[in-house]
């Protein structure tokens, strides 16, 4: 357990960055272009894309890489890494069990119907798990953006969970199917 201030909090607060986007200067209204070249008066921001220190700049590109720079707000802490790590945890186990799902229909089409005990393992450990699986992750997908407002312990307890699931399925599979 950690209590650093702002630890979870820190998805709500802001900061301003140059963020290159490029060819999309029309976007970048005249005003919004002044800000910018305000802000870079006075503040050390090296360009996102080559790390060039924009400084002093007088246009909205950068003179090192040519790209073209707007200001915009940013979360202090994206937070994405955490929910990515869950996303390919629970991507494993759901990959596996779509891709089983594939390939015994392929087989169910080329060759001769199932045994009834293939019939109930493909239902078992590879059409059922497919299902959960896959709503589960539909449903981490959609939390991406609660996510980022949940408190740490509870952001590592899902993405445990995301990876424990795969895992499991893993296991329980190699075990089920010969
Ligand atoms: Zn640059």
């Amino acid at each position: 357990m950690e209590h650093q201030a702002g630890e979870h909090e820190g998805g709500e607060a802001a900061a301003v960055t140059g963020a290159a986007m490029a060819g999309a200067e029309d976007q970048t209204d005249a005003p919004r272009r002044a800000l910018l070249v305000r802000y870079l008066a006075s503040h050390d921001q090296p360009c996102p894309n080559c790390r060039y220190n924009l400084r002093g700049l007088t246009a909205a590109r950068c003179p090192e890489c040519n790209l073209a720079l707007q200001l915009r707000v940013s979360l202090v802490h994206p937070g994405l890494v955490l929910w990515l790590t869950g996303l390919i945890g629970l991507s494993l186990g759901t990959g596996l069990a779509v891709m089983m799902n594939v390939f015994m229909v392929l087989r169910m089409m080329e060759r001769s119907p199932m045994t009834r005990q293939q019939e109930s393992q493909w239902l078992w450990a590879v059409l059922l798990p497919a299902l959960v699986l896959g709503g589960l992750l539909t449903a981490y997908v959609r939390s991406r953006v609660h996510f980022r407002s949940w408190h740490r312990a509870t952001q590592r307890t899902v993405v445990g969970t995301c990876w424990m699931l795969s895992v499991a399925y893993l296991i329980f599979f190699s075990m089920v199917i010969e």
